[in-house]
């Protein structure tokens, strides 16, 4: 079973990345995140299942999508990109935000092309087969989640904080001290961080942000315990605490205002990013969906033979394919623009992954009781929906800055 692509221009190279991507997907990541989906973070942490599905997909470079092929990456279009995570969000939303937070030190650091980090961040983590360099992207903290997001989204509304994790200046060294709260992808096993943190707190004036690439066996980083969490629990997260880290200068790779610049740029792309990874969480859901009502009989007909029915799977249907467009838009134009246009990334962050949510919610309407049993993948689909409505930035307050980007700039 598969879907019409409706692009028509699709090349030979694109649909076999397509095949490729979704066998590992079938085959790989989607029997391991159903089995970790099972276990306990600390489980789930030391189980070989998890590390073995982190190195296949090392092995495969598909950690290395985002990285320019002059560093070495398979440095994918952005069309391309749609189809990759689109095929990764189908197979796992946990898996496929894993590879996404992965990438981002040594992606960033690509676009910062400074040859010591070339060496110490890029070549080391494509070339890394083993799952010996992993990264993550540190911006969430105990006491200010949405106003990071602030921060990155919008520069003409930068919330009044101080931050939990700081950087002070002293010789040519930073020195980290804080927490970032327990919500970091990979926190319990990343070897470096895309860090976000307030530079000089004491100095007053307006906020200002920096952007650090930061290595986590330096010494006075330390870990929480893995979270325990509703969805999308293959997927590791915990907080990383800060210190006094004493951070050599060249890995404060910005020292700006973050928007509307670098923190706004990552914001584009990682919600671009979501978008996509999301848009298959919706395809698995529907699927699972059309399966299940051509083989359940009720009222003496097949469950997809009642109008109702037909008319809830068209809906889901038809919410697929309009996410899928939006997710190619906003990826195509934000991954090639500078500055981005963020606000297209975020309206395809909240259409795809509430797309997610209401068609895993429609799949488990349509599975009756069985939907909301443990044994039926949909219900998984459903907890791991539901989680991205909040990841990446909660979805209202998304739109909240993205809205007001719009009545800034449009007519
Ligand atoms: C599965 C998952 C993965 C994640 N991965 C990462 C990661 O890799 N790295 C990372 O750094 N973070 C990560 N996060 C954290 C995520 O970005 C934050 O949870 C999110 O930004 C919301 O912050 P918060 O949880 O502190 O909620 P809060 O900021 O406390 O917000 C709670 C609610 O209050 C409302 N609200 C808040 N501020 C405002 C405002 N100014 N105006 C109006 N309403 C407001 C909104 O409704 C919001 O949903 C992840 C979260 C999840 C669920």
């Amino acid at each position: 079973m598969d879907y019409l692509d409706l692009n028509p221009d699709l090349n030979a190279e694109q649909m076999a990345l397509k095949r490729s991507v979704r066998q590992f997907a079938l085959e790989v990541l989607r029997p391991a995140a159903r089995e970790l989906d099972r276990l306990t973070s600390e489980e789930v942490l030391k189980s070989e299942l998890y590390w073995n599905t982190l190195r296949e997909a090392k092995r495969l470079g598909y950690h290395t999508a985002y990285i320019p092929e002059n560093h070495g990456g398979l440095g994918l279009p952005p069309l391309e990109l749609q189809i990759f995570l689109e095929e990764l969000g189908w197979g796992s939303a946990g898996f496929a935000v894993a590879l996404g937070v992965d990438t981002m030190p040594a992606t960033i650091a690509a676009l910062v092309d400074d040859p010591d980090l070339n060496e110490a961040i890029i070549t080391r983590y494509v070339e890394d087969k083993e799952a010996n360099f992993i990264g993550c992207w540190a911006i969430t903290e105990p006491n200010h989640g949405s106003d990071w997001v602030r921060v990155a989204a919008d520069k003409e509304h930068q919330p009044a904080m101080q931050a939990d994790v700081t950087a002070v200046k002293a010789g040519s060294d930073w020195v980290i001290s804080g927490t970032k709260a327990a919500w970091i992808s990979n926190g319990p096993v990343a070897t470096h961080a895309l860090l976000f943190v307030q530079l000089d707190p004491a100095a007053g004036g307006e906020f200002k942000g920096g952007i650090a690439i930061c290595p986590l066996d330096l010494p006075g980083v330390s870990r929480g315990k893995p979270l325990e969490k509703l969805g999308q629990r293959e997927l590791l997260q915990g907080e990383i605490y800060f210190d006094q880290v004493c951070l050599p200068e060249q890995y404060m790779v910005f020292e700006e205002d973050l928007a509307p610049n670098m923190g706004e740029t990552v914001l584009a792309y990682a919600n671009a990013g979501m978008a996509a990874m999301f848009t298959g969480v919706a395809r698995a859901a529907f699927e699972e969906a059309l399966i299940h009502t051509r083989l359940r009989k009720q009222g003496g007909r097949l469950l997809c033979e009642h109008d109702n029915v037909k008319g809830k799977l068209f809906e889901m249907f038809t919410r697929i394919e309009a996410a899928r467009a939006l997710s190619r838009a906003a990826m195509d134009y934000n991954m090639q623009a500078m500055p981005p246009a963020t606000r297209y990334s975020i309206a395809a962050k909240v259409f795809c992954t509430e797309t997610a949510f209401q068609v895993a919610h429609e799949a488990i309407t349509l599975f009756g009781g069985a939907g909301v049993s443990r044994e039926y993948y949909v219900e998984k689909l459903f907890r791991d929906a539901r989680a991205s409505l909040i990841e990446d930035g909660s979805n209202d307050l998304l739109g909240l800055a993205a809205m007001e980007a719009v009545l800034r700039e449009y007519i």
